[in-house]
């Protein structure tokens, strides 16, 4: 298939859950678009640069690129040849990624690399701006939201099961917080594409959310 399918929508909105399915299903690639601006923002900080030192962190990209590999639980995240599948992951950069992610320079060598690999063909993106910006012709765009109790409480299960206990109150502040500066920002804020068919996933299992997903693919 070379269908292209964006999904784009808030923070723990479930987004790279049901991608990472319909990938495998329709045999397409995923592109978690969430783990770049990650990765770009650990090379930042892990080199002590900030916001301002952009033109720094795209030289240290491109003489080591993102790549993806697999493993049986999931993507493997790598800059150059470093795994950062689980450092991208951490609060620090969490934190800090919506404000690299306002970086328009960030964006165009990020959003360059997305286009490149969506060219290969059939791929399911998520991100905040894929159906707005990156694949503005995608043939299918969807925008997956949830109350952000239901977001919150998702997230608390999965950093459990990681055996890190969170307060719930603290990670919907962090939610709410990270979805307010990634849709006030001037470049390429989340947003709804015109096209996008709204999906609100409040009390939906994942299986549910997929087959609604697919059955729109074959339409
Ligand atoms: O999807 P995830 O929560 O991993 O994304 C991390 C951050 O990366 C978002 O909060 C947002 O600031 C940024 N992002 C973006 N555009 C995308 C994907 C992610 O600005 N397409």
């Amino acid at each position: 298939k070379n269908i292209r399918i964006a999904i784009d929508g808030p923070a723990s909105s479930g987004k790279s859950t049901v991608a990472k399915i319909i990938a495998k299903d329709f045999e397409i690639i995923y592109l978690d678009t969430g783990a770049m601006y990650r990765a770009a923002t650990y090379v930042a900080l892990s080199n002590g640069l900030d916001e301002a030192d952009f033109a720094q962190t795209i030289n240290i990209l491109k003489e080591n690129p993102i790549s993806f590999g697999a493993s049986s639980d999931g993507q493997l995240v790598y800059v150059g040849e470093v795994d950062v599948t689980e450092a991208i992951r951490q609060p620090d950069v969490t934190n800090a990624v919506s404000g690299m992610a306002a970086i328009p320079e960030i964006r165009e060598y990020l959003v360059d690399v997305q286009r490149v690999i969506a060219s290969h063909g059939g791929i399911v993106m998520d991100g905040r701006d894929i159906g707005t910006v990156v694949l503005p012709d995608a043939e299918l765009k969807i925008f997956l939201v949830a109350s952000v109790e239901e977001r919150a409480e998702r997230r608390f299960k999965e950093n459990l099961q990681k055996g890190i206990e969170t307060e719930l109150t603290t990670l919907q502040f962090e939610i709410t917080e990270r979805d307010r500066k990634d849709s006030t920002r001037k470049i390429s804020p989340l947003k709804q594409a015109a096209d996008a068919i709204l999906l609100d996933t409040t009390g939906i299992g994942i299986a549910e959310v997929v087959e609604r997903i697919e059955t729109y693919a074959k339409e």
